[in-house]
């Protein structure tokens, strides 16, 4: 046998969270983000989940080449756009539109020789701090961007920086309004966050929306709710299996460290899965996890290639022995129980974001096409 451990990517999982997205903003079109390689599932996996997309946004030439390559002749958007001046011929070749956030990315576009002028979403610093142009600028900036042969159309951006909790966008929300009232263009202002807590709120949902972890099936406002309380659904599941098991006495103990401690006699799970693979090695004894679809914990340290499940309720005489059963690591599993990756996160001390991102390149992956 092969190390157990496996992603898999679930297709209908992705288009029914595309259409969730949909129903919250029926006027608006869709973004969908898969930078970071579709937040780690890999966007040739993604691909057929989220064909039915108006648009993607990347953070790379090459994740644009990728989508080209793939069939997409729809709009591609480079969220930072361009990180080097070459970068507009490749923009030029694959027919990308790119973020205008500053302003050497203004000269080297007035530099550049192209056959057809590009679409650039012009970016407003609306309070982030992050990328973007002073609200105060944005007119000017755009009256000089407007001037450039090379632009054929501008659309207008911002970001928000606390969209995941009730009105906090709405500060940025007036600055945009306030600062880009007497500017014409398209309007996207909204991620993930911002279009669920504001539903069908034209105001901010705009024109496009960019929506990354909804998507995924990830919460929106972690760790308020769950994403199954938004009515989404894990597209990425990881699974293993428990590959040896040990019989704990009163006062022994588990793995590095030596960080928990038997009460009572006890037996545990060791299953393929580690900090090796993406799993977080912050998250301690006392995480959730499912072994054969029933929720139990994690016991002591998260090692590299291994880690430890409590098997006390996956056991009796009713029940299959525990070696080789499987454990859902987040997601769903084979019997469709689902453990919210957001919970895993929150032991771990980080986000459903970081988690997907981080799996490992020697986890293996399987897609799930809609008949699955
Ligand atoms: C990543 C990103 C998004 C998507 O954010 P989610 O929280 O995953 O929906 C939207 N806009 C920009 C500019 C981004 O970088």
């Amino acid at each position: 046998m092969t190390r157990p451990i496996k992603a898999f990517v679930d297709t209908k999982a992705l288009k029914d969270n595309l259409s969730c997205v949909r129903k919250k903003s029926a006027q608006s079109q869709i973004l969908s983000v898969v930078k970071a390689n579709a937040y780690g599932h890999g966007i040739e996996r993604v691909f057929e989940g989220l064909r039915g997309s108006d648009g993607f946004g990347v953070l790379e030439v090459c994740e644009a080449q990728t989508l080209r390559d793939l069939g997409f002749r729809g709009p591609i958007v480079l969220l930072e756009g361009v990180f080097d001046p070459r970068e507009l011929e490749d923009c030029s070749r694959l027919q990308l539109w790119h973020t205008v956030h500053c302003n050497e990315q203004i000269d080297w576009l007035s530099r550049h020789k192209t056959h057809k002028a590009h679409r650039v979403f012009l970016k407003m610093n609306s309070g982030m701090n992050r990328l973007g142009f002073k609200p105060e600028q944005f007119k000017s900036v755009w009256n000089r961007l407007n001037a450039l042969p090379q632009i054929e159309e501008i659309s207008l951006m911002t970001h928000f920086s606390d969209a995941d909790v009730v009105g906090g966008a709405l500060r940025q929300v007036e600055t945009f309004d306030l600062h880009s009232q007497e500017v014409i263009g398209e309007r996207s202002l909204s991620n993930s966050a911002a279009l669920f807590l504001n539903p069908h709120n034209n105001a901010i949902a705009q024109d496009w929306v960019r929506v990354g972890i909804a998507l995924y099936g990830g919460s929106v406002n972690h760790p308020t709710q769950l994403a199954q309380a938004w009515g989404l659904q894990p597209a990425m599941s990881l699974r293993s299996k428990i590959i040896a098991t040990q019989d704990l006495q009163a006062g022994d103990t588990v793995g590095y460290g030596s960080t928990f401690t038997a009460r009572h006699p006890m037996k545990i799970g060791i299953v393929a899965c580690g900090y090796a693979d993406g799993y977080p090695r912050s998250a301690e004894s006392g995480t959730p996890i499912l072994v054969n679809g029933r929720l139990t914990q994690t016991v002591g340290r998260v090692s590299m290639d291994m880690l430890s499940v409590d098997l006390t309720p996956v056991l009796g005489p009713e029940n299959p022995p525990p070696l080789g059963a499987e454990v859902t690591l987040w997601g769903a599993s084979t019997s469709g129980q689902i453990l919210e990756i957001d919970l895993v996160a929150h032991h771990a001390k980080t986000l459903a974001y970081e988690l997907m991102c981080g799996l490992a390149h020697r986890v293996p992956f399987e897609v799930l096409d809609d008949t699955d």
